[in-house]
């Protein structure tokens, strides 16, 4: 019996709306059925879709990139509803036009290996062929709706995959505009769809695909990965972070202290890959304190003014694990330095928050906040902060802020995090030219982007031709 026809759902799902905390949209959950049949029509169109080559693949890609061009207004409008934020909706749609982009100029150094060589075996050739995973299921967040739908999408299918995508039940109206920019162009239409619904859902479509990739906590991709294990399909996980910075007693304090604000209240601190503690040499401490205080203190909320830097949590219930940790931050002892409230104003925002004093045994420093929370801890040693900045159950990425680049360069290769920024804060968000996958708890599964990003959704064929004598037919001597 399959466990995942068991779960429940209800026909239709309501969306609440960041800025005013109303549900204001609704869309019609789809059945099990419904996942069924979209896998099928995907199965069904994804030989076609291979066939057409990588070159064949990359101009139609390349159609796909003028459709979101003339969706354009129409997409950022929806997933600023969807997320409160205007700007960074923007964001997202410029970076999806990068992504496209990148993965057409990447695709053909994948399938570059197809010629003919010889074996060490005299007489014996062979060749590799590269075979797409028919359909691939991506499962997404709320946090960069689509961003990060199509940071997997986009290379599964120039790779020759098929592609279901079932977004956050959190964020579904960005759905609506993209299937129009899919719709435009026929070829992709046949190998693309998109199944809105919640947990549920997502386990209907690990149930019809030949590959899993899930960006989410750690406990979904846990559920997902022994899902993926049931069925014996491979599991790429995108999951949570806890990203640690170090900064040295000789580091330029001005430009470390921007860097950590920065890459610590982006998008509210909603990001995987948000700066989430801060360690610093005690010796510098007090000063590094004061100065992050200064830079937060001019940072408005959106609720306040039309244009403030800190839009409302997407997920209302997120706001309540934010301030629990930080309650219980300063309840364990910490202070409070600045911020530390929310504001309900039928959205929900929090104060940009700064804690000192802070240590290991606060929530604030071993789980993911995912709020604008600046929790700053003083250490004695270098080995005492790497250490500290290697406790924990994650390893997304980190960051270092030292005296010279050969030190930061030495810090790095300690850390325990799969891109380690120096001189700057949470490059991963940004710098999409080098490999790195999540370390620990924070994922699994070669990189995403990159050529591994492609070549992860092929398999590797070899296709061996004798040239030479035929072996000799076996007898007893053999053994
Ligand atoms: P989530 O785990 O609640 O949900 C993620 C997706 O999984 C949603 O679409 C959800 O409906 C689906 N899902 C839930 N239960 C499922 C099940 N049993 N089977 C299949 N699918 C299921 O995560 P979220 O709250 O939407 O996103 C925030 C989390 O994502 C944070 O932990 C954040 O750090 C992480 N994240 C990671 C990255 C990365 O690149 N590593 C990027 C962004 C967000």
């Amino acid at each position: 019996m399959n466990a995942a026809a068991e779960l429940p759902r209800p026909a239709r799902l309501a969306a609440r709306n960041p800025l005013t905390g109303l549900e204001d949209y609704s869309f019609d959950v789809a059945s099990r059925a419904d996942v069924q049949a979209a896998c099928a029509a995907v199965r069904q169109a994804q030989p076609e879709w291979a066939a057409l080559g990588v070159a064949g693949r990359i101009a139609v890609l390349q159609r796909l990139s003028t459709s979101f061009e003339q969706h354009q207004a129409e997409l950022i409008a929806a997933i600023a509803a969807d997320t409160g934020r205007r700007r960074i909706a923007a964001i997202e749609f410029a970076g999806v036009q990068g992504m496209i982009a990148a993965n057409c100029a990447l695709a053909p150094v994948v399938f570059s290996d197809a010629a003919e060589r010889a074996s060490m075996i005299p007489g014996i050739v062979g060749r590799r062929q590269l075979v797409a995973y028919p359909v691939v299921g991506v499962i997404a967040p709320w946090n960069f709706p689509l961003i990060l739908s199509m940071i997997d999408a986009i290379p599964a299918l120039v790779a020759g995959c098929a592609v279901v995508l079932k977004p956050s039940e959190v964020t579904p109206r960005y759905v609506d505009p993209l299937r129009k920019i899919f719709a435009a162009v026929p070829e992709l239409d046949r190998v693309f769809r998109v199944v809105r619904g919640p947990g549920a859902t997502g386990a209907d479509v690990i149930d019809g695909v030949d590959a899993i990739v899930c960006t989410g906590s750690v406990r979904t991709g846990r559920i997902v990965a022994e899902h993926a294990a049931r069925r014996f399909i491979p599991a790429f996980l995108e999951l949570g972070g806890k990203d640690p910075a170090i900064v040295t007693a000789d580091a330029d304090l001005d430009r470390a202290s921007t860097a950590v604000v920065r890459a610590s209240v982006l998008a509210t601190g909603q990001a995987c890959q948000s700066l989430e503690r801060v360690y610093v040499d005690q010796r510098v401490y007090a000063d590094f304190v004061r100065r992050v205080v200064a830079k937060v203190q001019p940072i408005t909320l959106t609720c306040h003014e039309s244009n403030g830097h800190i839009g409302p949590f997407i997920m209302g219930r997120q706001a309540d694990i934010v301030k629990d940790h930080i309650d219980d931050a300063i309840a364990r002892g910490a202070k409070l330095e600045i911020g530390g409230h929310l504001v309900e104003q039928g959205g929900r925002w929090c104060e940009p928050t700064v804690l000192s004093g802070v240590t290991h045994a606060m929530r604030v420093m071993k789980e993911e906040t995912f709020g604008p929370v600046i929790p700053i801890m003083p250490y004695r040693t270098l080995d005492e902060a790497i250490t500290l900045a290697n406790d924990g159950e994650y390893g997304l990425s980190a960051n270092v802020f030292a005296g010279s680049e050969s030190d930061a360069q030495a810090i790095a290769e300690r850390l325990e995090a799969g891109l380690v920024s120096i001189g700057d804060a949470s490059m991963s968000s940004f710098v999409m030219d080098f490999e790195w996958e999540g370390f620990r708890l924070s994922g699994l599964g070669r990189a995403r982007i990159g050529v591994s990003g492609i070549a992860r959704y092929l398999r590797v064929k070899a296709i061996v031709t004798n040239r030479g004598p035929a072996a000799g037919v076996m007898d007893a001597r053999d053994e």
